[in-house]
């Protein structure tokens, strides 16, 4: 790390970077306002959101109608081709949430929802908003991270060990909230596919010691571009077929050029070529 301040981290800044150095640029240097929405995040924020509400208010009656009536709150036509597609997905989304919940104890309290928490490594300052915090892990005292997924590809335990995303929420637990936190779950509510991981005290850190390590790399791009250095090589763009999605295409000729636009809908779980489609 080359500056005196903490480098600040989050998951998605991480995963854009490491996704493509141009589309960071573009997202987090330049800011770039990008307009247009995704049917497949509305549809994922309505999820979220509903799942969040249920565990929020514990006396409300743990009814089917509730779980669709939360969904329905929650849902915006934003990235759907019209009102007949965004109705079918929202029968289609409430109905996933609901099998996802009545397949838990009606009893079931989590530890908290939607928790903010951050943590500091050697020169950075991570931070993260974690969906759910169990309790449970085989010690009463140990909170287990739980991140919905709500996208088609469902995902194993080699995704969850692999993830910075769920390594930096539990150091995040583990630093802030002073509870341990070895396991960590990915919860694909399409699918109802748990996929865990438990972490070894020295595999946590060595994680954490590679985001540190990427965090340097991407302080230091910032900070050679602000000195004048060639965009193309310290921000390059990364063309692939995820360019089809990004929102920054507008202002990469390169990017732009590799793939087709995808449709704002295009992302919903249908039938398609999963390597091309969004996390
Ligand atoms: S269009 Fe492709 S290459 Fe360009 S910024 Fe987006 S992801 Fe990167």
């Amino acid at each position: 790390m080359t500056t005196g301040r903490l480098y600040p981290i989050s998951p998605s800044k991480l995963s854009t970077w490491l996704d493509c150095p141009r589309r960071f640029f573009l997202q987090y240097v330049e800011r770039q306002r990008v307009s247009g929405s995704w049917a497949h995040l509305s549809m994922g924020n309505a999820i979220h959101n509903a799942l969040r509400d249920w565990f929020d208010e514990p006396a409300a009656p743990r009814t089917r109608e509730r779980a669709e009536s939360l969904v329905r709150a929650h849902w915006t036509q934003a990235g759907f081709r019209d009102a007949e597609q965004s109705g079918q997905w929202q029968s289609a989304a409430a109905a996933m949430v609901w099998a996802y919940l009545s397949g838990l104890d009606p009893a079931f309290a989590p530890h908290s929802v939607e928790r903010s928490l951050g943590a500091i490594a050697p020169g950075i300052a991570l931070n993260g908003r974690i969906d759910r915090l169990d309790g449970g892990g085989g010690d009463p005292e140990s909170l287990v991270v739980v991140d919905y997924k709500t996208g088609k590809r469902i995902p194993s335990s080699d995704d969850a060990r692999g993830s910075f995303a769920l390594a930096i929420y539990a150091v995040c637990v583990e630093r802030s909230l002073r509870r341990p936190c070895t396991r960590v779950e990915l919860h694909h509510i399409p699918s109802g596919v748990m996929a865990a991981h438990v972490y070894e005290p020295s595999t946590l850190q060595r994680q954490i010691d590679r985001v540190v390590q990427i965090a340097g790399e991407m302080a230091q791009a910032e900070e050679d571009q602000r000195a004048g250095a060639d965009l193309s090589e310290v921000f390059p763009p990364r063309p692939s077929p995820l360019c089809g999605w990004c929102d920054v295409r507008d202002w990469c000729p390169e990017g732009a050029a590799s793939a087709p636009k995808k449709d704002p809908w295009s992302g919903l779980p249908v039938a398609e070529d999963e390597a091309s489609l969004p996390a």
